[in-house]
């Protein structure tokens, strides 16, 4: 075959914006400790697992999952209480309902608009969506909110679509409630609060829904521990979620989901006593981490902490602590503000600990 003359093909004809991106990444994590991805290091119950086994024995996969899955919907309207008059629509992890959005938003001329650092996938749609795409920048020495800049930048570039991380990725704060208020209230189009942390915080905007027109809220069950299934959800006002439902690719939700979601769900308190245990840990490692010299720690109200090294140190010892079998994130070259900064899900106290030893020494 004719490489170049495939090469040639291929750039004649796939858009430039894609050309332009590179791949979402996940590194290779085979025998290592995994505390890069905010997954929950528990698994289940013995007798749970069995329960959900036989359970899946009845399903038939030769037939298409219920395209609404209204009795999950309700499940999840009732676990998160999510207000009765508002609609649910699911997606294939909340990432999915993120392209939704822009799909429906989207277009040349749209502007998504975020803050920076903060949750990359928001960028990425704007980009397949054809969509321009505003990053103002946080706060670089608290990670808060710059409320005159956002402003200003809602002012200039007239977003169809803000989105913003509360607590936010990966800086694990919540930022300023008034702050976030004004900019819903300033806000021309619609405003999505991203709380896929909201397993490991008690704040919510969820309560608000109904005061403000242009506000809805995703929620994912994957930090929760459901990871694998790929599930999230929107919670908003008819009149927005019937248009979004639209770009919806119908059974976006299988069936191995919808059944194994309704189960857990119907059986969470083993689910709500990891969270406790993962929010104990939190605590534990920010004061345990807080003592090493040199380091700054992060507060979160999420199941990862962010890190900062000594200056010139990030990279190296992302490195060394691989070496030794752990995987966090380096965030390193991911934004200006995060230099030599690490990120660390919470993992099960024993991972905790191995950790703990190897960085302490490493430091
Ligand atoms: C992890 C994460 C998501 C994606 O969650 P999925 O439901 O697994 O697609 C969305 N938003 C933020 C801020 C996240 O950190």
């Amino acid at each position: 075959m004719d490489k170049t003359a495939l090469d040639r093909l291929v750039s004649r004809w796939v858009r430039p914006q894609i050309d332009a991106l590179s791949a979402y990444s996940v590194p290779e994590s085979e025998g290592l400790i995994k505390l890069d991805a905010m997954e929950n290091p528990y698994t289940w119950p013995d007798e749970l697992r069995q329960a959900w086994l036989t359970l899946l024995q009845t399903v038939d996969v030769n037939r298409y999952p219920h395209p609404q899955a209204p009795a999950l919907k309700e499940q999840l309207r009732q676990v998160m209480q999510i207000p009765s008059w508002a609609k649910i629509l699911l997606g294939n992890g909340s990432d999915e309902l993120i392209q939704m959005i822009a799909m429906t938003l989207g277009g040349p001329g749209r502007v998504v608009l975020s803050v920076e650092p903060g949750f990359v996938m928001y960028r990425m749609v704007a980009r397949f969506t054809g969509m321009d795409y505003v990053g103002v920048p946080l706060d670089p020495e608290t990670f808060e909110l710059d409320s005159t800049a956002v402003l200003a930048a809602i002012e200039q570039h007239q977003p169809a679509v803000i989105f913003v991380a509360y607590p936010n990725n990966p800086t694990g704060n919540l930022f300023a409630i008034d702050m976030l208020l004004e900019i819903i209230q300033e806000a021309p189009g619609m405003v999505v609060i991203d709380e896929a942390y909201a397993p490991f915080t008690d704040a919510s905007f969820l309560p608000r829904l109904g005061e403000y027109q242009n506000l809805v809220v995703l929620r994912t069950l994957s930090k929760m521990g459901l990871a694998g299934l790929r599930l999230g959800l929107l919670a908003g006002s008819t009149e927005w979620l019937e248009q979004i439902d639209k770009t919806r690719l119908p059974y976006n939700i299988n069936v191995l989901t919808q059944v194994t979601a309704e189960f857990v769900l119907k059986n969470r308190s083993f689910i709500e006593h990891q969270t406790k245990a993962i929010k104990q840990e939190r605590s534990r490692l920010i004061r345990a981490l807080a003592v090493i010299p040199g380091i700054r720690v992060y507060p979160s109200e999420a199941n990862f902490i962010l890190i900062r090294l000594r200056q010139g140190q990030g990279v190296r010892t992302h490195a060394a602590l691989q070496a030794q079998g752990l995987l966090l994130k380096n965030l390193q070259g991911t934004h200006a503000t995060l230099q030599d900064c690490l990120r660390l899900t919470v993992g099960t106290p024993e991972e905790n600990d191995t950790f703990l030893d190897v960085f302490g020494q490493l430091c």
